[in-house]
């Protein structure tokens, strides 16, 4: 054969590849853009697609209230019939054990009232506020989710539903981590604490922590830090949690509802434990921010994670920031949390980032995130329930416009009973101007954006994803030609 008439059926057959490759491209998204407005296409569609990680997941509001509902009954604790609270031993005379309940035949009526208590199900968004109907979930299960034997099952049921669901990265805010070490700690700090954030003295506030940190050191929190790690590693890896088709990694987060001392100890055993665990990625910092305790302590939470950072400056932290809208708290509250997190406190990524429209100077603190890659956490089911925001009065095109990169989440999909499909429903049907093309991309910055410590597993994990969109996409195509 002449060797131009090789060349020219090279090319023939790479214009045929191409032209089918951008056929596919354009199939799809014509398939997508032809079920934007019908909800039952679209949860068909992202059920199936592959949506990579979820790097905003608190664990105990991941999982669904039936769970810790079997695990009270199966251990028989009391319930205060009256106001639902369930405890070990018997507070009052309405407190029944669950056996008894089941003897009197009320048990299932009783457990309907409980995923009610202890979710937002059949919520009627007036009886209540939501936010406080949300939040005092957690104290209410608390009691379900305090054994060994309560966080394997949750962990399995994670793992399992995310892996049903097409997603291959959980990124889950775990737990605060307990050290009685540090108990004799002097109180006396918080006052010197706070009169230092009353005049806003940061170099009095590094002062007065380097010394904090100085004496939680001689503690041997370091201690503390390695026992938990490692009762962490066994469990992880007892469960079998990572395999081929799923990666789990955890953060330590701290509550911003406590005194400053105790919020910057426990983030001192965050960051010291993170700087030690494959497995322990990141620190965030979490409870309501609308809290007259976090909103005091705002400005000191946030020198105590750029001190930290400049102790442990390997350690990647997400924090939530900016959950919070006009009526939840005074205007100017408003316009300053978003841009503390990014600029003094250094966060690597925001959680929710709802007030955004209303940061000052909130244009260059979007090109600050764009240029700084630090991406913004979209949680838009939780945003509605808990702050009554969604549609257009959420920044998510603010973001999306001034390119920050965005990624995915649910926030708690079990108090919520939600899960990742319906923020990608929700995201195609409220934003009209997102193209499947840009959804891709949201689901690869899951994995890119991740913490992730090894290379080589995030590696692993967007060539699965290259793999799957691929047999995803001509699945779809194939079944609606
Ligand atoms: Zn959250």
């Amino acid at each position: 054969m002449a060797p131009h008439f090789i060349l020219m059926k090279k090319l023939f057959f790479i214009m045929v590849l191409l032209g089918s490759i951008s056929v596919n491209a354009q199939s799809i998204d014509k398939y997508f853009e032809s079920i934007r407005n019908n909800t039952a296409g679209l949860i068909a569609f992202f059920s199936a697609m592959p949506k990579g990680g979820d790097l905003h997941n608190h664990f105990s509001g991941s999982i669904y209230a039936e769970t810790y509902i079997s695990y009270v009954v199966q251990k028989d604790y009391f319930i205060d019939t009256s106001n639902l609270k369930v405890d070990t031993f018997k507070n009052n005379s309405d407190c029944l054990r669950f056996s008894q309940l089941e003897k009197m035949k009320i048990l299932p009526a009783v457990k309907q009232r409980l995923i009610q208590k202890w979710s937002v199900k059949d919520y009627n968004g007036v009886s209540y506020p939501s936010d406080l109907q949300f939040f005092e979930t957690f104290s209410g299960f608390g009691i379900a989710n305090n054994s060994f034997r309560s966080i394997e099952t949750g962990l399995l049921e994670l793992k399992q539903r995310a892996q049903r669901e097409n997603v291959t990265y959980i990124e889950t805010m775990f737990t605060s981590i307990p050290c009685d070490n540090t108990k004799s700690i002097d109180a006396g700090y918080n006052n010197i604490l706070e009169n230092a954030q009353g005049r806003f003295d940061e170099a009095y506030t590094a002062t007065t922590l380097e010394q904090l940190y100085q004496q939680i050191e001689e503690l041997n929190v370091k201690s503390c830090a390695a026992n938990f790690n490692s009762s962490l590693e066994s469990l992880h890896n007892r469960l079998k949690i990572d395999d081929s088709t799923f990666t789990m990694r955890y953060q330590n987060y701290v509550t911003r509802v406590v005194p400053p001392v105790d919020v910057f100890k426990a983030l001192v055993l965050a960051f010291e434990s993170a700087n030690s665990c494959p497995l322990i990625v990141g620190v965030n910092i979490v409870a309501p921010e609308n809290n007259e305790t976090s909103m005091r302590d705002y400005w000191l939470h946030m020198q105590m994670f750029r001190f930290c950072h400049s102790k442990y400056p390997n350690v990647k932290y997400s924090m939530h920031a900016g959950e919070l809208t006009l009526g939840l708290v005074k205007p100017e509250e408003l316009t300053w949390h978003i841009t503390a997190a990014v600029r003094t406190a250094g966060a690597n990524r925001i959680g929710h980032g709802v007030d955004m429209p209303y940061e000052t100077k909130c244009y260059d603190l979007l090109k600050f995130m764009a240029k700084t890659n630090t991406a913004i956490e979209i949680n838009l089911y939780s945003n509605e329930f808990i702050l009554k925001v969604k549609e257009d009065q959420h920044p998510f095109n603010m973001y999306k416009e001034f390119n920050v990169p965005i990624v995915i989440c649910t926030d708690d999909a079990g108090v919520l009973r939600s899960n990742l499909i319906q923020q990608y429903v929700l995201l195609a049907k409220r934003y009209k101007n997102v193209t499947y093309r840009d959804i891709k991309k949201y689901v690869y910055n899951s994995i890119e954006y991740s913490f992730i410590k090894e290379p080589a597993i995030k590696k692993k994990l967007k060539e699965q994803l290259t793999s799957r969109f691929e047999h995803f996409e001509k699945e779809v195509l194939s079944a609606h030609q």
